[in-house]
């Protein structure tokens, strides 16, 4: 149960940062395997099953700066398949009920779905999926796109749904774009494309060259996919060119195949291949379950292995003083991202391997967004490849290289060593730390070797430089203005944050919240010793004496206390501190609307004093918060018999006084 509660907030995070704030933080592959290992344990103990399980969501929170829509017709997800296996099971399922069917395949296009609607032959809205039932109006910028009609063939009222994607060429242009303006880049197509629609000013998504198939029309008259797919063409939508009847499995088989090995070759991002059925009656008949059709289901490619020259090894110095061999690559698509570097990890993996100059070698990405080499492909070899040696000095200070006991890594000890104060200065800014965009790696380079930040002191002088700042080169008041505040903005952070991002040799993000709970000052965390701090769980004596070693330093202190006079904050403040346990463990779920309070406002009142909250009303849950115009909810409570409360009953609980 631990794993699957853990598997729950991690994908529930994950979900948010990808469907929410288009910041996806792992690759979808991770994600898609960490789902399928919480479909294995809910499966097998269906008791478990909670109801903010994303099993059983769709999509994202809908934000409140837009409209919010609610979708005549709920729009769904897809199911996953990932082998021959699965499909052909998917296949059995379908035959059973339906011996003699037909398939439409179709491109699984990597965007985000969009409804339409018309009427009168005229587009009156669009939305984006959102939660499935309700989405967020995104007209304004829909409009902007060039393939979508304004106006239909014929004088129809229709809703018609489909993609909204952002092309290689326009993706390319953008980030170019953004890196010229010192803005961060996009990580993929999709999140590009989700993050322009999602955009309130219809200006920027006009300029970023989105494009849109259309696939589905839900309340089809017709009678196959296929033929609502022709008549779509023929009001006008752009249908995708490489859609395939198929008489049947083996048929889909050979579209994939076919696919898989041209989808490079697309101008656009594809990330499956989508497998519907073909009669609109059976589609009917056989329905769909909370999340997903059960006519239809997505092929998802595996991660893409690309194959590419390794031209040369290079030695890179970590924070910490880690050295890491790194391949220099001709340079190849993976995975949406043009890449000319690859992690080879360390000495050992690069001789276990014989990883050689002049390889080629097959490149993925798998697990988080750093590529790395796969295996060398053994028969691309002239005899003119040299073998691999590890460096014995530090590429960037000369110091000797030490390996530590214990440990496969050779480290440079010298801790003046510039690279090593470039990383750390680039982790002290990095999203999981003060998380301070608009300061990239490149960025903190360049001010490291401009001079404008020698230590982490100075990300919090900038401000003084700023008529500097303007002037260089891919700058402007717009970008240096966003990203002092950006900086200003920080120095609120919680301190969790701020350790986990000063890079104490052994804290990681969850350490420092660790911390944190017993140490609310960064004074009290300061002044405890090794016995004390090696008692919490999860403290080891090594990492203990550590935290001990990092706060004698001299100049560790006089950088803390010169972060502290220049404002930052020096206390734990996450929202996420329990502050007591009046709804330990209870299950609350919010319906309707709050006079003077939002529902987050509601929901971290909850969370601060140890209660859940979830989306869905069922058998576990214990209360249903009702508010005005309540919806399905609250009769889903009364028919299941739980506790309601209504807005004076919240607020005598929340001690606030109706005037
Ligand atoms: P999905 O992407 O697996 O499939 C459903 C979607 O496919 C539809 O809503 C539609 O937008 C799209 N689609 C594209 N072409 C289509 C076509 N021809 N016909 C029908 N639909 C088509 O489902 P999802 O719910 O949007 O997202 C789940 C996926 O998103 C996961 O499998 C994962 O890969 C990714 N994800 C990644 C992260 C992350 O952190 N990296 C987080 C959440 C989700």
């Amino acid at each position: 149960m631990d794993r699957m509660n853990e598997l729950i907030d991690l994908l529930n995070k994950y979900a948010y940062e990808y469907y929410t704030l288009d910041k996806p933080s792992v690759e979808d592959q991770e994600y898609d395997r960490l789902m399928q290992e919480l479909i294995r344990i809910e499966s097998s103990h269906p008791e478990w099953v909670r109801a903010d399980s994303p099993t059983r969501k769709i999509g994202g929170e809908v934000i409140s700066e837009f409209v919010k829509v609610t979708h005549d017709v709920p729009m769904f997800s897809l199911g996953n398949v990932f082998n021959e296996d699965e499909i052909r099971e998917f296949d059995d399922r379908i035959s059973k009920e339906f011996p003699n069917h037909e398939y439409v395949c179709e491109l699984k296009i990597d965007g985000l779905a969009v409804s339409l609607e018309y009427k009168n032959g005229i587009l009156f809205r669009a939305a984006t999926r959102g939660d499935g039932t309700v989405g967020e109006d995104i007209t304004h910028n829909v409009k902007t796109i060039k393939s979508i009609p304004h106006k239909l063939t014929e004088n129809v009222d229709i809703t018609i749904r489909g993609e909204v994607y952002m092309p290689k060429k326009s993706f390319e242009r953008l980030n170019k774009y953004q890196e010229e303006h010192g803005e961060s880049k996009f990580q993929n197509p999709r999140n590009a494309a989700a993050g322009s629609i999602r955009q309130l000013d219809s200006g920027i998504a006009s300029k970023r060259g989105l494009d849109a198939f259309l696939y589905h029309y839900p309340l089809t008259p017709f009678k196959t996919h296929y033929e609502s797919l022709m008549y779509m063409k023929k009001l006008g939508f752009v249908v995708n060119p490489n859609i395939k009847l198929c008489k049947n499995i083996d048929e889909v088989l050979e579209y994939i195949d076919e696919w898989t090995q041209k989808r490079s070759s697309l101008p656009y991002e594809i990330d499956g291949i989508v497998i519907k059925v073909n009669d609109i009656d059976m589609q009917r008949e056989l329905g769909y379950t909370a999340k997903v059709p059960k006519w239809a289901t997505a092929y998802k490619f595996p991660p893409e292995h690309v194959l590419t020259r390794l031209t040369d090894i290079i030695f890179t110095v970590g924070r910490t003083g880690q050295i890491t061999p790194n391949a220099v690559l001709e340079p190849v698509r993976v995975m949406g991202s043009t890449i000319s570097r690859a992690t080879l990890h360390n000495q050992d993996f690069c001789i276990q391997k014989d990883i050689r100059k002049g390889d080629y070698v097959y490149i993925y990405k798998a697990g988080d967004v750093i590529p790395a080499v796969d295996r060398v492909e053994l028969s691309r070899r002239n005899g003119t490849e040299t073998p691999f040696e590890m460096i014995k000095y530090c590429p960037m200070c000369g110091s000797k290289l030490k390996k530590r006991e214990g440990m496969v890594d050779f480290f440079c000890e010298n801790i003046h060593c510039p690279a090593r104060k470039i990383e750390g200065l680039i982790h002290f800014v990095s999203r999981n730390a003060m998380n301070i965009d608009g300061l990239g790696e490149r960025i903190m380079e360049d001010f490291y070797n401009y001079g404008f930040i020698k230590k982490i002191s100075d990300i919090y002088r900038l401000n003084s430089k700023r008529e500097e700042l303007i002037e260089l080169e891919g700058f402007g008041i717009k970008s240096v203005d966003s990203m002092l505040e950006n900086i200003e903005t920080s120095k609120h952070n919680s301190l969790d944050r701020l350790l986990f991002a000063l890079g104490i040799n052994g804290i990681g993000a969850k350490t420092a919240k660790i911390l944190c709970k017993y140490y609310t000052s960064i004074d009290s965390l300061m002044s405890a010793n090794s016995t004390e701090l090696s008692n919490i769980h999860d403290i080891g004596p090594i990492l203990s004496e550590n935290i001990v070693n990092y706060f004698k330093d001299e100049n560790n202190l006089k950088e803390i206390e010169e972060l502290r006079n220049l404002g930052v904050n020096m206390s734990f403040t996450s929202e996420e501190t329990i502050e007591d346990e009046t709804f330990k463990d209870k299950r609350f779920v919010i319906t309707g609307s709050f006079e003077n309070l939002t529902r987050d406002e509601i929901k971290a009142y909850i969370e601060k004093r140890g209660g859940l909250t979830s989306d869905s009303v069922s058998k576990k849950t214990d209360v249903v918060l009702v508010g005005e115009a309540p919806g399905s909810k609250r009769d889903k409570a009364l028919e299941l018999g739980i506790t309601i409360w209504n807005q004076e009953k919240l607020f005598e609980i929340m001690g606030i006084v109706e005037k």
